[in-house]
């Protein structure tokens, strides 16, 4: 039986081939320590204050090399340093590392942005490649991918080394060029992570997923060589990377994503609405069914709407491609029917719609809904919104998420559909990511998506459905009150009880690999559906011995739970 090593083991490198790694990354090799390690051994020092001070900022949580954008799931996993990273800077340091780790059979991790949900970036007594600080971004205003002269046509692009996060695509592509690219909504999400996972932005109703947009990656495989993966070249491990999930297939150095015109406008509608009665909160479900299904169900318009159990609709969307009036106009008719029923609907936030200059979307600078990363010395280009600030850090108690697909809302099934999202909202908050669904797109979106290879029934669903909750940070050693695991577990169960309501309308959903639930027995199925023994042969092919191995990636079945020892 095939087992790799720990720290412990006879078998582990010694300090003399740990020093001839160095070497070969041109010292780049460190040892990292966990994120709060200083205020377990000195609580008022400096070094701890300075960690407590940044916990909130999602971009020094990312430069750390222990740092995780999630401080850990209950009974799922912790987070843990690994025993050496390589602090990659180029292609050739993530060669040293991919054969160092294969010759001396150990634990391999590869870490981005660090924004696994699923603990897929940390690993104790592992060897990481941490891609942090390659994050050179170039445009292309006709990209040719390599093999592929006179057989695709030159499209503008752009090149992003592994370890951008969207935050530098879009200033580079949006804010200066004044072009389009397909990423993650959340600015400080990793460039490789994402577009591995398929991967969803705000406006992805209009474009497909990232990796729809995936037009060449640079990626150094299990063997230790640098293969270009595109149409053309190696078509097979390109299909793969545009969707079967970040850590399996190797290291990505680089990679080229398609560039878009940019829509004139970019837009949202908020509010949020709490009916007074069990009676009138289903009354709203099914309206907001109705009026989504006739006048949203389109390339215009993304992001999220969640029915909460105090029975409230809180709206949080956004809109491509409709100026101000346009944007208000789709949703009158709508807040008009709210208004008409003040004794059974409140408006407990202002209701409203608005656009403006999408080539502002992603300024940081005298925008209400960013905070700035203030740090000394930091980027005066990075920020994240406000409404991520909840997630950073966040401790999960319980997550999942199903795809929904559109016949839900045709006319003889949208009472069943109500019914189940009024009973699942009984126990927890249900998401409705919109975005995240590609029915209603663009046919050209559909066509990009289909050729990647996340579950077809993306494809399908017009919507995902997140299921979360979870609380403040909780990293080890972070000084805080204890956890009340009675609570969480049952805040656990409560989620659980919520996605079986849905699931008893969509009993076979597909759900989204880089938002969904750790303990997903059936995740083969989920993520990749029909694409499943496909991935499987590519795995076969670029990495038979599961050099890269992450929870729940292809080929994982193969392993134990930590990745240590092989079982078939
Ligand atoms: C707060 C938050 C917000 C999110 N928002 C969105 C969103 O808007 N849309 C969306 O679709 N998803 C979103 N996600 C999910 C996110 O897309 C995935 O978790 C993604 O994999 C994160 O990539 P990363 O590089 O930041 O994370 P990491 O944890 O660094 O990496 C994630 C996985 O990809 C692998 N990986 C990273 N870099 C490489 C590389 N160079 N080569 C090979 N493998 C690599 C890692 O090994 C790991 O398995 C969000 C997650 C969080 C925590």
């Amino acid at each position: 039986m095939q087992r790799r090593v720990r720290r412990a083991d006879p078998a582990w490198p010694s300090a003399a081939s740990w020093e001839s790694l160095k070497g070969a990354v041109d010292g780049n090799l460190i040892e990292p320590r966990a994120l709060f390690a200083d205020c377990a051994t000195n609580p008022n020092g400096a070094a701890c204050m300075e960690a407590l001070k940044n916990i909130r900022n999602p971009y020094y949580i990312g430069d750390q090399p222990a740092g995780t954008e999630v401080s850990g799931w209950l009974d799922a996993w912790t987070p843990a340093p690994s025993a050496y990273a390589v602090v990659a800077r180029t292609a050739d340091h993530i060669v040293a590392a991919v054969n160092f780790a294969r010759e001396k059979n150990l634990r391999l991790v590869v870490k981005g942005g660090g924004h696994s949900y699923l603990g897929t970036s940390n690993a104790a007594d592992s060897l990481l490649i941490w891609t942090r600080a390659m994050n050179k971004v170039t445009l292309h205003d006709a990209f040719v991918g390599h093999g592929c002269a006179g057989r695709t046509a030159p499209v503008p692009a752009v090149t992003a080394e592994a370890g951008a996060m969207w935050m530098d695509l879009y200033q580079a592509v949006t804010s200066e060029a004044g072009r389009y690219v397909q990423g993650g909504g959340c600015t400080t999400v990793g460039i490789a992570g994402l577009v591995q996972s398929g991967g969803f932005g705000s406006f992805s109703k209009g474009f497909g997923t990232a990796a729809s947009g995936l037009l060449e990656a640079e990626v150094v495989t299990a063997d230790g060589n640098v293969r270009i993966a595109n149409a053309c070249t190696n078509p097979d491990l390109f299909w793969a990377l545009k969707g079967g999930g970040g850590g399996s297939w190797g290291v990505i150095t680089k990679l080229t994503l398609r560039t878009y015109r940019l829509p004139e406008f970019f837009g949202a509608a908020w509010g949020k609405i709490k009916a007074g009665s069990d009676a009138a909160f289903r009354r709203l479900i099914a309206h907001f069914i109705d009026f989504y299904t006739d006048k949203l169900f389109n390339p215009h318009w993304g992001e999220q709407v969640s029915f909460g159990p105090d029975k409230t609709l809180h709206i949080s969307m956004v809109c491509q491609g409709l100026d101000a009036p346009q944007a208000r106009q789709v949703w009158q008719p709508f807040f008009d029917w709210v208004a008409a029923s003040p004794q059974d609907l409140a408006v407990v936030d202002k209701l409203g719609a608005g656009a403006v200059q999408a080539r502002h979307w992603w300024d940081v600078e005298g925008n209400d809904s960013m905070i700035r990363d203030t740090r000394a010395g930091a980027s005066k280009m990075h920020g994240w919104w406000k409404g991520d600030q909840d997630q950073v850090g966040a401790f999960l108690h319980g997550y999942d998420s199903l795809w929904l697909p559109a016949s839900l809302l045709q006319q003889n099934q949208r009472e069943r559909f109500a019914n189940a999202l009024f009973a699942s909202s009984r126990h927890k908050g249900v998401a409705l990511h919109f975005n995240k669904g590609i029915a209603g797109a663009p046919v050209q979106a559909i066509a990009a998506t289909r050729d990647t290879a996340t579950n077809p029934a993306l494809l399908e669903a017009f919507a995902l459905v997140i299921i979360a909750d979870g609380e403040r940070p909780a990293y080890p050693d972070l000084p805080r009150p204890p956890m009340d695991l009675t609570a969480a577990r049952h805040d656990a169960h409560e989620i659980d009880l919520a996605a079986a309501q849905l699931r008893t309308i969509v009993p076979d959903a597909g759900s989204y690999v880089s938002e969904s639930n750790y303990f997903n027995a059936s995740w083969q199925q989920a993520y990749w559906g029909t694409n499943y023994g496909k991935l499987r042969a590519v795995k076969a092919k670029y990495d038979p011995n599961g050099l890269f191995f992450v929870h729940h990636g292809v080929g994982s079945e193969d392993w134990s739970a930590d990745g240590f020892t092989r079982l078939a």
